[in-house]
């Protein structure tokens, strides 16, 4: 079978790969360096714990209360437009307790097997940088902090292994952390890659096992009577027995050269790679009040985080960067903002109105699928999302793992 896979990211490559291995004639067309953007800067985590949505109770209050604030863990940039109304009405929806429960539970299932699944690609040859160190979520707050200990049922229930730390406790895990942390909850088990090298594995292997890779942007896309789809652009065009859609937060345009409507928002997000390393510890740590990411790596330390609801565009705001670059000092015993740094980037996350990835078979169409929506998770749910979906696509199957994250819950 042919499969076009439209967008060169994680989501893409890894479905493109998963295709291949199984057989599949698989074109992958990119309209830019493979990665470029989220897949590339992002945090590197590849973490089930972090399963929770954006939309959460007490979201909404907490939202309206850090929007006087630029510098704010989230951030809104309002827009005059019915999408942006329908997506934020969306999430509302989503903020209630239940909703965020399923979610959770959704994500966590979709999300088990990532390691081993990581594992297989090393053994397939797939060479890239991963840490078996786990997850540290450090609180300054000793309220938050048994909030999130009273909070360690929902990880159990899902596989997961969380220990709760007195701040002492936290100290003697991770000497750099400072006096002021009340306490922190370790996942022993979390991983984390430089995503980088993830993204050039994929292409690497995929140009090895003989998939085409095409540089240029889809600029038209048609359904065939006889099933299949074509595609044009500057490239020329394409014709498939079925199309991925993973285009990131770009994948509603794609969409609707179908005719076909997909609610999907960037949520931009910012790092920053400190080097040499700043900080001399093993696990990734969880700044929790400042939802920050920071990130040991060969020969570095990553900080990220962020989270603003605007346009497509990938501009770096000083003001916003100002604040992940601050605020590990608030954590660490010594933390330089300005210490030798490269350029800062950032990326888009493809952010659905209910915070959860849109995994599946776009209706009406027999044979266009989408993959887009990860969010905060989409380096973590990538080997599981490609596994999947390519069953599903070359099978015809329908794994129970997809089934909450159809598009067919917003109509399409
Ligand atoms: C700061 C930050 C930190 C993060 N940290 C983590 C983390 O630690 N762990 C984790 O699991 N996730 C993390 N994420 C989320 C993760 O990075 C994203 O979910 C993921 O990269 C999305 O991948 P994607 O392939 O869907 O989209 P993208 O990486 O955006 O790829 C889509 C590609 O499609 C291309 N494209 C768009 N339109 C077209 C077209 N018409 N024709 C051809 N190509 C097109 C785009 O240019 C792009 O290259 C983070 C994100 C950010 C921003």
């Amino acid at each position: 079978m042919k499969v076009a896979v439209v967008g060169a990211g994680l989501i893409g490559l890894a479905t493109a790969y998963e295709l291949a291995r199984r057989g599949a004639e698989v074109t992958v067309v990119g309209d830019r360096v493979p990665g470029a953007g989220a897949s590339s800067n992002n945090a590197g985590w590849v973490v089930p714990a972090e399963s929770g949505p954006v939309p959460a109770p007490g979201m909404v209050l907490q939202t309206l209360r850090w929007m006087a604030k630029p510098d704010s863990p989230v951030f809104v940039r309002p827009e005059l437009s019915p999408s942006f109304a329908r997506f934020f009405i969306g999430l509302l929806r989503a903020c209630s307790k239940s909703a965020y429960d399923r979610s959770f539970e959704a994500t966590a299932a979709l999300a088990r097997g990532t390691m081993d699944a990581l594992d297989t690609w090393a053994a397939d040859g797939l060479a890239f940088e991963m840490h078996a160190d786990g997850e540290l979520r450090a609180y300054l707050d000793s309220v938050e902090y048994r909030h999130a200990v009273a909070d360690l049922g929902r990880y159990q229930r899902a596989g997961l292994a969380p220990e709760a730390l007195s701040g002492d406790e936290a100290r003697a895990a991770v000497p750099v952390l400072s006096d002021a942390i009340a306490g922190a909850v370790r996942f022993p088990d979390e991983r984390h890659v430089r995503p980088q090298t993830v993204v050039d594995a994929l292409v690497a292997r995929l140009a090895a096992m003989g998939a085409t890779q095409i540089r240029g942007r889809v600029t038209g896309a048609w359904a065939l009577p006889s099933g299949g789809v074509e595609l044009r652009g500057g490239f020329g065009s394409l014709r498939a027995d079925a199309l991925v859609i993973a285009a990131g937060a770009w994948s509603g345009q794609v969409a609707r050269l179908l005719g076909a409507r997909l609610p999907v928002r960037p949520g931009k997000g910012y790092s920053v790679d400190y080097a040499p390393a700043q900080l001399d510890m093993r696990p990734v740590v969880m700044l929790s009040e400042a939802h920050i990411a920071v990130t040991p790596l060969d020969g570095g330390t990553r900080v990220a985080g962020t989270m603003e609801f605007g346009g497509l565009d990938e501009r770096v705001s000083p003001v916003r960067l100002r604040a992940i670059q601050t605020a590990p000092g608030r954590y660490f015993r010594t933390w330089d903002p300005d210490a030798p740094h490269l350029t800062p980037s950032a990326g888009l996350r493809p952010m659905m109105p209910d915070g959860i990835a849109c995994v599946g078979r776009l209706r009406p169409f027999a044979n266009v699928y989408v993959a887009t929506g990860h969010a905060m998770l989409g380096l973590t749910l990538a080997p599981r999302t490609g596994a999947l979906l390519s069953a599903a696509i070359l099978d015809g199957s329908d794994p129970e793992e997809l089934r909450p994250f159809s598009p067919s819950r917003f109509g399409a």
